[in-house]
């Protein structure tokens, strides 16, 4: 017998014949002997839909109000399969985030999960009853309706599993598990059967959607093991997120992700002295406006260098408007902007021991005659940016370079 967060995000519970079918997954787990607690999501757009009420009626809504618009469409989804569990013969009944109680801080839209008290519904799952849980809300400091931000039904589940102790915390989702990269522009991709918690939290922060960064952040943390598998394939195994130590065959390279959202600045002839990179990235800081990639040039004169930077595609047009408005104090004599770009990346914690990677990257890059315009490295993950138009080409050659094409 093993303790199993089951978590199903909203195409999982899209319509009532889909809530239906998760009934059925949730009562064979149980059937096997399992004790078992479920964490769903709102039904697929509903969500959204939420949220544009909220946007139609005040564009800066308060956000404790929006809160209590958009958790409420978990509210539906809980009630809706506790009433097909039942139908089926499984004791259930549903949880909202406070009736647990989940804390959270009271950062309301985003808040942050404090501490889960698990007293009342570990009595009951000991006498079988199976607890169908709101993902994505939680209760604040002063007693209100708290969301965890997009996505957050992931982070719940985590937490959920944490805070039972459970063996597995099985996400169920519309995708079978963890590819080596995007199957839809590199059909050889592979799914991988483990990755680690550094490489998932890698890429879920490079823009591969499976899981909520959070999610993965607080797996880590807690050590929760996680399984992404799909809804409409049970049978089908999905991917381990688990400990390196669990990865018996590692590889050098576990995965390579991209991200559109990238847009490249140029100041040009940035004066060469102490204190000016500080003063360019202040008023940025200060506009919440994130700098990603970073890369100043030697100056031959010992005057004036060339300093370029990355920021999110949305945030060009005010990095741009800030930097300009402050031309005369930061000293540039001009700025190139530049939206074309992609950051791609190679991910794998056995570059940590293996040298050489990043010169397998180059190499591929260069056979391919792609222009590598910036380049930043971590412990286990190297990216470069390159011209947006490459993608495809780039993502192919990469894939083959590091030996993960499907047989
Ligand atoms: N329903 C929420 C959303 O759409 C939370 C989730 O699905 O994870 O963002
Ligand atoms: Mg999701």
């Amino acid at each position: 017998m093993a303790r199993i967060v089951m978590k199903f995000g909203g195409t999982s519970v899209g319509d009532i014949e889909r809530i239906k079918n998760v009934a059925q997954l949730v009562k064979k787990e149980v059937d096997a002997g399992n004790e078992v607690a479920v964490v769903v999501s709102a039904m697929s757009g509903e969500t959204n839909k939420l949220v544009d009420y909220c946007r139609q009626i005040a564009p800066m809504h308060d956000a404790r109000e929006y809160d209590a618009v958009v958790a409420t469409g978990e509210q539906v989804t809980i009630g809706l399969l506790a009433l097909a569990l039942q139908e089926l013969g499984v004791n259930a009944r549903s949880w909202c985030g406070w009736q647990i109680p989940i804390r959270t801080d009271d950062a309301h839209g985003k808040a942050r999960i404090l501490d889960i008290d698990t007293t009342l519904m570990l009595e009951r799952m000991a006498q079988g009853q199976v607890p169908v849980i709101a993902g994505f809300q939680g209760i604040g400091p002063d007693n209100r309706i708290t969301t965890l931000g997009r996505g957050g039904s992931d982070t719940s589940a985590v937490a959920m599993a944490a805070a039972l102790k459970a063996d597995l915390c099985d996400i169920y989702t519309d995708v079978d598990g963890v590819y080596t990269t995007d199957p839809r522009i590199v059909p050889k991709a592979r799914k991988l059967h483990k990755i680690t918690y550094e490489e998932m939290l890698e890429s879920a922060s490079l823009g591969a959607k499976v899981l909520q960064t959070r999610s993965v952040e607080m797996a880590m943390k807690h050590r929760v093991r996680l399984q992404v598998r799909s809804t409409f394939a049970p049978d089908t195994p999905g991917t381990l997120v688990c400990d390196e130590d669990e990865i018996v065959e590692k590889e050098l390279v576990s995965g390579i992700a991209y991200s559109r959202d990238e847009a490249k600045i140029t100041l040009v002839k940035v004066a060469d002295r102490p204190g000016v990179a500080a003063s360019i990235f202040g008023p940025l800081t200060a506009g919440n406006i994130n700098v990603d990639m970073i890369v100043q040039n030697v100056s031959d004169d010992g005057k004036a260098t060339d300093l370029t930077f990355t920021v999110a595609k949305g945030d060009l047009q005010r990095a741009v408007k800030l930097l300009e408005d402050n031309k005369e104090s930061l000293g540039f004599q001009s700025l190139m902007a530049d939206s074309n770009v992609v950051k791609i990346s190679v991910i794998g914690v056995g570059m940590r021991s293996h040298a050489g990677v990043a010169q397998t990257m180059f190499q591929a890059l260069a056979d391919k005659s792609i222009n590598i315009q910036v380049i930043s490295t971590s412990e286990i993950k190297v990216s470069v940016l390159i011209a947006e138009d490459y993608t495809e080409l780039a993502l192919r050659a990469l894939h083959t370079a590091y030996g993960l094409d499907a047989a």
